[in-house]
């Protein structure tokens, strides 16, 4: 085989791909990631510090095997490398009893969420809103809110996470190429070629996991439907941080009486951006990675304020940091993980519709496992391509 010859190339280095590199790399496959910057970077979309994690996934009861089989890998990855990848805070879901907006599924979240908690025996409450106000005092809750509790919910350091997987990686034999962009790509019977703005590789199997920049990987006639949004992280200054620290303070996802009350907070790592992080989420106008507005206006920050002392004491409307990220979307919010419809030596991933980070250790070994073995131990079976139809189809 010529020396520019893998079993596997990964195509695309964020929460999915350093997956794939590093699940692939260890089964002892000879394989290459290519990256556009250089991972874990602030241009796509698993930056800002903190990603929520959760056991009993109300998105669908399918998320269940891939949670928690990524936490074992966070598990795995921490006992090998020292680095602290999740952080046990707990978690509160926020809903009002009645006549919430829907979030990802339809129907009450907070519902569907307990409703697989108690089938997978996950520990939880589902509390009043004076109760979780006196456990949580920083909280601004309504009457008509309740709150489902998860103790052993937490957030995971994103950037840690892509970078201890990319390391172990090369560790077990990667090649890693950075500020490299897959321009293309073509099948042929026995292999794949692989173009980049700097070379041609050839691979037997190729893993496309380029997040917000799939549409320009995958066919014209499949990206109907998939589509990306601008969304906005804020920190702002905390009057006491102490109080918002991982061992003090739970994350929040709070959704309210519209979609555009949805609301989210989280617990400030020790060794992270030092303000209280929070965002809401954005689906007025699409967007594509290079044409992304990165600047934040103060209008935007003046409403997330307005959002985070509606809903919490102890925040000051001085903004510490501000970060412009991406969610890609399917039109049901559920993944895509599939081979490409004209050759099974493409194995597609994303987009993970703003959910995906908590269960992307296990996606790619998912991936790794369908380039290396054409098969995957954890059921994909609802996440295919063929489900989203084509734009002919529509
Ligand atoms: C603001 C925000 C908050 C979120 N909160 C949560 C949360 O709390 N919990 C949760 O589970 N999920 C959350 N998500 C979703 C989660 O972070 C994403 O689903 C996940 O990080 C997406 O990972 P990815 O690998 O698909 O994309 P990315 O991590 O963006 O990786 C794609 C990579 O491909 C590279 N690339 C692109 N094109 C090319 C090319 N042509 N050649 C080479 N390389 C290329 C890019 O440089 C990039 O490194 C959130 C997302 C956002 C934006």
């Amino acid at each position: 085989m010529p020396t520019n010859h893998y079993d596997v190339i990964v195509v695309g280095l964020g929460a999915m791909g350093s997956a794939a590199l590093y699940q692939a790399a260890k089964r002892g496959a000879n394989v290459l990631g290519i990256d556009r910057y250089s991972p874990p970077h602030t241009y796509g979309s698993s930056h800002g510090d903190t990603r929520i994690t959760r056991q009993a996934i109300g998105e669908g009861e399918m998320y269940v095997p891939f949670v928690k089989r990524t936490n074992a890998i966070w598990q795995e990855l921490e006992d090998l490398t020292n680095q602290e990848l999740y952080l046990k805070t707990g978690g509160l879901i926020i809903a009002p009893e009645t006549g919430g907006a829907e979030w990802h599924v339809s129907g009450d979240f907070v519902e569907h969420t307990a409703k697989i908690a108690d089938k997978h025996q996950i520990e939880h409450e589902v509390l009043s809103s004076d109760e979780t106000m006196k456990r949580h005092p920083l909280l601004k809750m309504r009457s008509q809110d309740r709150a489902y509790y998860e103790p052993d919910a937490g957030v995971l350091r994103p950037e840690v996470c892509i970078q201890v997987q990319i390391e172990q990686a090369k560790h077990h034999g990667a090649t890693v190429h950075t500020y490299e962009a897959v321009t293309s790509y073509k099948t042929t019977a026995d292999r794949v070629q692989v173009i980049t703005d700097k070379a041609t590789y050839e691979a037997d199997k190729i893993v496309l996991s380029a997040g917000a920049w799939m549409l320009d990987l995958i066919m014209p006639e499949y990206r109907s439907g998939l589509e990306v949004y601008r969304q906005v992280i804020y920190w702002f200054e905390a009057d006491d941080i102490n109080v918002f620290t991982e061992s003090n303070f739970p994350f929040l996802i709070w959704i309210g009486d519209t979609d555009q009350d949805f609301f989210s907070a989280f617990p400030t790592p020790r060794d992270g951006i030092q303000g209280v992080k929070v965002l809401t989420e954005h689906y007025a106008e699409t967007t594509t990675p290079d044409t992304l507005d990165r600047i934040v206006k103060p209008e935007e920050i003046a409403h997330l304020y307005q959002m985070t002392t509606d809903r919490l004491h102890g925040v000051t409307d001085n903004l510490v940091h501000a970060d412009v990220c991406m969610y890609t979307m399917t039109p049901d919010e559920h993944f895509l993980i599939d081979f490409h419809p004209d050759s099974d030596r493409i194995v597609m991933a994303s987009p993970c519709s703003g959910h995906g980070f908590k269960h992307s250790a296990a996606v790619g070994e998912t991936l790794a496992e369908l380039a290396l073995n054409g098969q995957s131990t954890l059921d994909i079976s609802q996440f295919s391509l063929s489900r989203l139809g084509t734009k002919e189809s529509k």
